[in-house]
């Protein structure tokens, strides 16, 4: 059984982080607004960034992503926890796990860069795989595009030939009902 550090109404500090909206560069366009697609055949597309466009009339060039940064809290403890496995420090409603909590605000701000860091790596390995997935995701969307391109085109011709046959059949003299 672990041995509780603390007990009811020391004050300890908490090793924790937070998260701050930070712009950075679109990772796909990097700030350009559009992306090079190089087709088969060599011909090179321009196309609007979307990765920077989600959600936007137009590509804004930027991101905004939540930037993780070290903190500490200091709390005085009101219950403490033992079981089988582990210490549980709690502040009113917040909840002190052991590992993280410390009788000096320097050990306690030496454990949240560690947690901080920790969060901020899988937080880039989820925003890495949303630019890969963008990334791979292009030749496609350029492709649908020019489908949907040549219906349009294909559509209006049509239209158009519909059109001048109703202008032509109006010069026909009216039928009379002979
Ligand atoms: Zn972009």
């Amino acid at each position: 059984m672990s041995e509780p550090q603390f007990k009811i109404g020391d004050f300890v500090w908490f090793a924790c982080y937070v998260a701050d909206d930070l712009q950075r560069p679109c990772p796909i366009c990097f700030g350009k607004k559009a992306v090079t697609l190089i087709l088969g055949n060599g011909e090179a597309w321009i196309i609007a960034c979307d990765y920077c466009g989600k959600g936007e009339i137009s590509p804004r060039g930027f991101v905004t992503d939540r930037g993780i940064r070290p903190a500490v809290r200091g709390y005085t403890i009101d219950r403490v926890s033992v079981s089988a496995t582990e210490v549980e420090y709690q502040s009113d409603c917040q909840i002190l796990s052991a590992d993280r909590t410390f009788a000096t605000r320097e050990d306690a701000m030496v454990k949240a860069t560690e947690v901080a860091a920790s969060e901020q790596a899988s937080r880039d390995k989820i925003i890495e795989y949303g630019v890969r997935h963008n990334a791979k995701g292009k030749p496609w969307s350029a492709g649908y595009h020019m489908r949907e391109a040549k219906a349009a085109r294909d559509r209006a011709e049509l239209h158009e030939r519909l059109a001048h046959e109703c202008r032509a059949a109006k010069k026909e003299p009216a039928c009379s009902s002979a």
